[in-house]
């Protein structure tokens, strides 16, 4: 017996668009195998740095100049440092100073010095998911995301479709990724997510896609042993 997800998330859509059926198996809580090793998030590490920016944006004036980023990036920094993350420092401190970098880029863009919103959750039907940051430009809201992993590019088509479902979450007419482990960053390419939430809570099949994703598939075992093509145990409603 499974239980199933309340919310769909960005992560459960990216599944979807490899294959509907890895995303039944995701939204039911079938046991899955231990994600590949480029999907596995460097968790501590990675969450400092986003609690270290979310610092950051908690004190910085409502006017800042790009010469006092450094200076409240630093008080932020010092408040959550603890000695357990000495082993990271190396890492923290290039991912704060390619930080430091998009900040500057960000104020030349005339984005407002702070944040709408911070770490938030945005629900709208069934879909959820919390927005890194959300800022107002001219009348417009943007979305930024903060990446501290490495990349591969199976893993970009994935921020793509998080990207576009936090736009379309927020309203926001914009989003950028920023891989803070390179120090560079991308405007995210529009795609139309509300076709593929529509498709995704229309579908009753959950068809299985096969194809090079099976290889990497956390579901693969119980897919090619339940009887995949009985579909009729797949019909029930999301
Ligand atoms: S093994 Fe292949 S067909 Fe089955 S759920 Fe995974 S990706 Fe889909």
């Amino acid at each position: 017996m499974c239980s199933m997800k309340k919310y769909i998330s960005p992560h459960s859509i990216a599944l979807y668009n490899k294959c509907p059926r890895m995303f039944y198996y995701y939204i039911h809580e079938y046991k899955s195998l231990p994600p590949p090793e480029y999907y596995k998030p460097p968790l501590e590490f990675g969450t400092l740095i986003h609690k270290i920016i979310a610092k950051y944006y908690e004190l910085i004036p409502d006017t800042l100049v790009p010469t006092e980023i450094l200076i409240h990036l630093k008080k932020a920094f010092n408040e959550l440092w603890n000695v357990k993350y000495e082993p990271f420092r190396e890492r923290v401190e290039k991912q704060l100073m390619n930080f430091v970098k998009f900040e500057k880029q960000r104020l030349s863009w005339h984005f407002n010095a702070k944040p709408v919103a911070v770490e938030k959750e945005f629900v709208k039907g069934r879909v959820h998911g919390i927005v890194d940051a959300l800022f107002r430009k001219g009348d417009d809201l943007v979305v930024v995301d903060w990446k501290t992993g490495y990349v591969t590019a199976a893993y970009n088509d994935d921020i793509n479709v998080q990207l576009n479902v936090y736009m379309w979450l927020t309203g926001a007419k914009e989003a950028y990724v920023v891989y803070l482990e390179y120090g560079y960053w991308e405007k995210i390419e529009k795609i139309n997510i509300e076709e593929i939430i529509k498709m995704i809570l229309s579908d009753n099949t959950y068809a299985p896609l096969r194809g090079p994703q099976c290889d990497t598939c956390p579901y693969q075992f119980i897919c090619m042993t339940k009887d995949p093509f009985n579909y009729s145990v797949y019909g029930e409603e999301i």
